[in-house]
């Protein structure tokens, strides 16, 4: 085992190769508080990558509800009841990543899921928390919750599917930081479908190998952002690229949502793998809930996101969600108006912070009608 440095947890790790960072992150920001689970994201990936035979129940992107959804079956609960809830000293995490909790012999600590963990993509749908009091639904608000997590694969920084391949059939892009099955090197041993914490490698029984979420990387080539991101209709995500803390860039979306204003959170950075998908945590749900989830920043995060308002250049990059196809790797608030641009400074869409509203009279006389919704 290497000795790494995985800035999530704030410390040195073990892991089975050296250190080897790519020249560039493909990282994410999804904001939770946003996510109506359409599942728009989950077909548009489905229609492009996942339709054909031996994938029917592949989902390199799902959209599951917490605290009770899980696709695969149980996929956290099984390993955070193995790695005992881990412990933070500060931003410090002390407790073992499941690099070093592994049994001897073994790269990962890791399970299996059974077929049938996968028979039910949606199971504990809109469940919350815990029981609505009797005629308490009706009653806003009561005190239970539940929120929507879409997930990815998150092109690890020290990526368990790739340490976990005995075949060394899992790669890192060094031009994008995106995780790979090389295809033609797979025999479909599964060891990176069981070493995943996140259970994002999929076997295919008709080829025989393991396939796994690409990023759309043919896309982000070209500077466009993923299929999941472009078509999300709750303009949830924005797709770029990530710096290591000591070299953040305030002009860099990723780095000034993940480093700079520390809104969005690596999903459970305590099992070591340097997740590249960050979340902005749901203000609705209890702290502790969500600290074993996404970390100690939590608190700081759901402050700083309830302040958006008063914030003009959070509240300016917040808006650039989802306001283009492109990948804005940068982006500029100017009075009220926010500019994404791309690697080489180009604009790629610029859009208002405030939109106008327009109040129509109840009459329309071009029309000679009275619009209904109108008092
Ligand atoms: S398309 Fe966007 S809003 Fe709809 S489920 Fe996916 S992430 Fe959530
Ligand atoms: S989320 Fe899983 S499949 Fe994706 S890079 Fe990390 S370990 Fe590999």
């Amino acid at each position: 085992m290497a000795r790494v440095y995985n800035w999530q947890i704030g410390r040195e790790m073990s892991y089975w190769y050296p250190g080897n960072r790519p020249q560039r992150q493909f990282a994410a920001v999804f904001d939770t508080n946003k996510c109506i689970a359409c599942q728009t994201c989950t077909l548009a990936c489905k229609t492009t990558w996942t339709s054909g035979k031996g994938q029917e129940y592949m989902l390199w992107n799902n959209v599951e509800t917490k605290p009770y959804g899980s696709y695969p079956l149980a996929w956290d609960l099984n390993l955070l009841k193995d790695l005992n809830g881990g412990k933070w000293n500060g931003k410090t995490y002390e407790g073992q990543t499941i690099f070093e909790s592994a049994a001897a012999g073994e790269r990962v600590q890791s399970w299996r899921p059974k077929t049938e963990d996968y028979s039910y993509p949606n199971v504990g749908e809109d469940d919350c928390a815990g029981a609505v009091d009797y005629g308490m639904s009706m009653d806003l608000p009561h005190m239970n919750w539940f929120y929507y997590l879409a997930r990815i694969c998150n092109h690890c920084t020290y990526p368990a599917c790739l340490a976990s391949c005995p075949r060394g059939s899992i790669y890192k892009r060094q031009e994008d930081g995106i995780v790979l099955v090389d295809q033609s090197r797979c025999r479909g041993y599964q060891e990176c479908v069981k070493g995943c914490p996140y259970k994002k490698v999929y076997f295919n029984p008709m080829t025989g190998t393991s396939e796994k979420c690409i990023a759309c990387f043919p896309k982000i080539e070209q500077g466009i952002q993923p299929q999941c991101f472009v078509n999300c209709i709750g303009k949830i995500r924005m797709a770029g690229f990530i710096n290591t803390p000591d070299k953040a860039q305030a002009e860099n979306p990723i780095d000034y949502l993940v480093h700079l204003r520390k809104i969005a959170l690596p999903l459970y950075p305590q099992f070591g793998l340097e997740p590249n998908v960050y979340y902005i945590p749901p203000v609705h749900v209890p702290p502790p809930f969500l600290r074993q989830m996404f970390g100690p920043g939590v608190d700081a995060a759901i402050a700083a996101y309830r302040n958006s308002a008063n914030d003009p250049d959070l509240a300016g990059l917040l808006s650039l969600f989802g306001s283009s196809e492109m990948l804005m790797t940068k982006w500029k608030r100017q009075g009220e108006t926010v500019t994404g641009s791309n690697d080489k400074g180009q604009p790629m869409v610029s859009i208002p912070m405030k939109e106008p509203v327009f109040i129509r009279p109840a009459y329309d006389k071009l029309y000679q009608i009275t619009r209904t919704n109108c008092p």
